[in-house]
């Protein structure tokens, strides 16, 4: 049986320049949807990790799985008046951590303070 191999632009490493779904200037746009961005691990910030354990096996997993395809499902990201938060995708996060991958792949949605409060209850 043939063999097919998906590939995929996930080695996309442009901060600024990567990544508006509709070629406007850098950044999430205003009214469209989420868009996708390859972020450097350290402008994402984690409010809630100190709080919540990851399991040691998934990260394990994801990492072999990461290391050998790439990551398949960017994390999702808030981003309020131009910082960017998560308070999910943690396995997904700290396997790159630990691979030690300056970026990752991120579904970006603009939000206001109040649905920064929202996450942070
Ligand atoms: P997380 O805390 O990152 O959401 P989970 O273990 O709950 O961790 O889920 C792992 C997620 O990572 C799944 O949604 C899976 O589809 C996604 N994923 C993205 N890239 C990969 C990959 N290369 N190998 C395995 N899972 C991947």
């Amino acid at each position: 049986m043939a063999n097919f191999h998906l590939q995929l632009p996930y080695k996309i490493t442009a901060f600024s320049a990567s990544a508006s779904p509709n070629g406007s200037p850098p950044g999430v746009p205003q009214s469209k949807g989420p868009a996708i961005l390859e972020l450097p691990l350290d402008k994402i910030r984690r409010p809630l990790m100190r709080t919540r354990a990851n399991d040691p096996h998934k990260v394990k997993q994801l990492m072999e799985s990461i290391s050998e395809i790439g990551l398949q499902v960017p994390i999702d990201v808030l981003e309020v008046e131009g910082e960017y938060y998560g308070f999910s995708g943690c396995h997904r996060y700290e396997a790159h951590q630990r691979l030690g991958l300056p970026t990752i792949r991120c579904k970006v949605r603009r939000g206001t303070k109040e649905t920064l409060r929202h996450h942070l209850r």
